[in-house]
């Protein structure tokens, strides 16, 4: 039996209805709304599609949005005090620097620029501390994990006592998502097991895997016979393999994209299933504006 396709397109938008509903009720009683500030660095045009869409989603939900566009050649130094700036700004709640940044400016003192109370990414140092911690330390969980980890959640899968498999080990999805699953909780519990490039028989422990979460930005890397039958399995690979033809205008060519995982016949042996695109993609931009929020909500001190 097929398995059932987990939609973070439509789960995505289920929390957003939940955002713009706080973000009324905010409104109504404080009269201030979340306020997050893109920084984009230069024209690259993969960073222009997704600050765009980040501020096309925080404009739907009622967020005072302030796009910052800067030269490629800005400086390091005016970088950091435009940080500053926003750091000092009390209308602003989450400050996002797109990456990656030009090879002049160190993207590490960036992060770490940035006010930890106002890193709605959750990459500084002071986050990715609290998020080992777990439980009530957490503050900002890193975007792309935090959708994974809803994604598990709304679609029912039971994670207490699991095996989870993490298929990567970057700072942005692979370790972060591993530690969450890890924690005490609801959505983790997990017993969790973290793959990457040196490790042997990654098809054996694949296998094992009641929820295998797949990052590793190779197309097609998980086979079908690498999964358990009935298992969850997260693919959140994003691959360009090629050009089609785009729905709504044919005559213009939109990038083909594939996930880690061989979809068509994965989903033959899989329990639950998401489909890239329309899958974890979704849900990093939901969990970004989640975060902003919650910035918002811990600055007035309500729940
Ligand atoms: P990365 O390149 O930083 O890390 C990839 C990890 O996979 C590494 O730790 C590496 O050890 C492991 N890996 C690579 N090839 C492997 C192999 N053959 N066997 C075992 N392990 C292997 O990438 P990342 O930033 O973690 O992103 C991973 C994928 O997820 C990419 O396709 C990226 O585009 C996608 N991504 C999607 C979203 C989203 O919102 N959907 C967000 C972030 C990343």
């Amino acid at each position: 039996m097929a398995a059932k396709l987990i939609k973070g397109t439509e789960i995505g938008e289920l929390i957003l209805q939940e955002i713009i509903s706080e973000v009324a009720h905010i409104k109504g009683k404080y009269g201030v709304v979340p306020g997050l500030v893109t920084i984009l660095v230069g024209n690259n045009p993969a960073s222009l599609s997704y600050v765009t869409l980040k501020i096309k989603t925080a404009h739907r939900l009622g967020f005072k949005e302030v796009q910052d566009n800067q030269p490629a050649t800005i400086s390091e130094r005016d970088l950091l005090a435009l940080i500053d700036k926003y750091n000092k700004d009390d209308s602003i709640h989450g400050i996002l620097v797109q990456l990656p940044l030009p090879k002049q400016i160190d993207e590490k003192k960036v992060i770490n620029a940035i006010d930890p109370d106002k890193d709605v990414d959750g990459f500084h140092p002071v986050n990715v501390g609290r998020l080992m911690i777990g439980g009530d330390e957490v503050k900002f969980p890193p975007c792309t994990p935090a959708g994974i980890q809803e994604l598990i959640i709304r679609s029912g899968i039971e994670t207490g006592g699991a095996e989870a498999v993490v298929v990567g080990r970057s700072n942005i999805v692979g370790k972060p998502i591993a530690n969450m699953l890890v924690q005490k909780g609801r959505g983790a519990d997990a017993t969790v097991t973290v793959v990457h490039t040196k490790t042997k028989n990654l098809a054996d422990h694949c296998r094992r895997a009641d929820i295998l979460i797949v990052a590793a930005g190779v197309p097609g890397l998980v086979k079908p016979e690498w999964i358990k039958p009935g298992a969850c399995v997260i693919d959140v690979g994003v691959n360009r393999v090629g050009e089609k033809p785009s729905k709504d205008d044919p005559k213009r060519m939109v990038p083909l994209l594939k996930g880690d995982v061989d979809f068509e016949t994965a989903r033959e042996i899989a329990g639950h299933i998401t489909p890239v695109p329309g899958g974890v993609g979704p849900m990093t931009i939901t969990m970004l504006m989640k975060n902003t929020l919650k910035s918002l909500k811990c600055r007035l001190g309500v729940q």
